[in-house]
C-alpha cells in the first residue's frame, strides 16, 4: 500500500484550474521529488497533502486514511518551508519543542525528542541561541529539527534550500539525504531545480502547467524522457 496516495486530485482557485487530475503514489520510506517550472502547481499540491489548501476534486490518502477533510494537525505530517518560519523570539531549543508542547506532550518526551534531533542535526552548540544569531544553514537545520521532533509519517519540503547560497545548497542536499537514509521517513520534496531532483530523488514527478509529464527514477527520466519537455528540463543545468 502506498504511504501517500494522491488520486485524480484537482485544484481550482475560483475559475482558474491550476491542477488537473494529478495522481501520484508514494511508497513507505520513498523520497519523491516534485519538480517543474515556477507556477506549475508544485506548492499547491504539497499544501493539499499538508492540509493547508482544500482539495477541489479527487482524494489524498496518508497510510490507510483519506485525509481530504482532516486539519493539518491530524495528518501525521511535518512540513519544512522555504522561509523556515522559525519563531524569532524563541531559542533553537524552544523552536524545536514548541509543536510538541502545544500538543501537551510529556515534558520528558519533549526533552528526549529535542535532544535526539539536536544530535542528528549537530545543533547542540546552538540550543540557547535565537534564529537571528544563526547562519542560513543553521536555520534550515532548526526548521528540519522542528519537523523531526514530531516523528511524523511523512515529511513535506517546499524548496527548503532556495534561500541558501550555492555552496551551502549542495551541502544541505547531502545532509537531507543522509537524514532520510537514517530515518527512512517517507518524503515529498518540492523544487524547481533539476539538479536537486536528480541527486536526491528515489522517484521524480515532473510537472508542467498543473499536469504530470512523467514519473520515474532519475536515470529513467534521463535515459528515456517521455517528451521534449522532460528531455529539456531534466537535461539542462539550472
Ligand atoms: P509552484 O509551486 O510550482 O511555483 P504554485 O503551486 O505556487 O506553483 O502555483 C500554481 C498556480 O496557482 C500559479 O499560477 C499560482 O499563481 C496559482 N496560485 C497559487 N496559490 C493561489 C491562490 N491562493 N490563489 C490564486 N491562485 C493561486
Ligand atoms: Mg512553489
Amino acid at each position: 500500500m502506498a504511504q501517500v496516495a494522491i488520486s485524480k486530485v484537482a485544484k481550482a482557485f475560483g475559475t482558474v484550474k491550476v491542477l488537473h487530475e494529478v495522481s501520484v503514489d508514494i511508497a513507505d520510506g520513498q523520497f519523491v521529488v516534485l519538480v517543474g517550472p515556477s507556477g506549475c502547481g508544485k506548492s499547491t499540491l504539497l499544501r493539499m497533502v499538508a492540509g493547508l489548501e482544500t482539495v477541489s476534486a479527487g482524494t489524498i490518502a496518508i497510510g490507510d486514511r483519506v485525509v481530504n477533510h482532516l486539519p493539518p494537525a491530524k495528518r501525521d505530517i511535518a512540513m519544512v518551508f522555504q522561509n523556515y518560519a522559525l519563531y524569532p523570539h524563541k531559542t533553537v531549543e524552544q523552536n524545536m519543542a514548541f509543536a510538541l508542547k502545544l500538543r501537551k506532550t510529556d515534558p520528558a518526551v519533549v526533552a528526549e525528542r529535542v535532544k535526539r534531533a539536536a544530535d542528528i542535526l549537530d545543533l547542540n552548540p546552538y540550543l540557547k541561541r535565537y534564529p537571528r544569531q544563526l547562519s542560513g544553514g543553521q536555520r534550515q537545520r532548526v526548521a528540519m529539527g522542528r519537523a523531526i521532533v514530531r516523528n511524523p509519517q511523512v515529511f513535506l519540503f517546499d524548496e527548503p534550500l532556495s534561500n541558501l547560497d550555492a555552496k551551502l545548497r549542495v551541502q544541505m542536499r547531502t545532509e537531507i539525504k543522509e537524514l532520510h537514509q537514517r530515518l527512512k521517513t517517507t518524503t515529498i520534496y518540492v523544487t524547481h531545480d533539476q539538479i536537486e531532483a536528480m541527486t536526491m530523488a528515489d522517484k521524480i514527478v515532473v510537472m508542467r502547467d498543473g499536469r504530470i509529464e512523467q514519473v520515474g527514477a532519475p536515470l529513467e527520466l534521463f535515459d528515456r524522457p517521455a517528451n521534449l519537455f522532460v528531455a529539456g528540463f531534466i537535461g539542462s543545468p539550472s
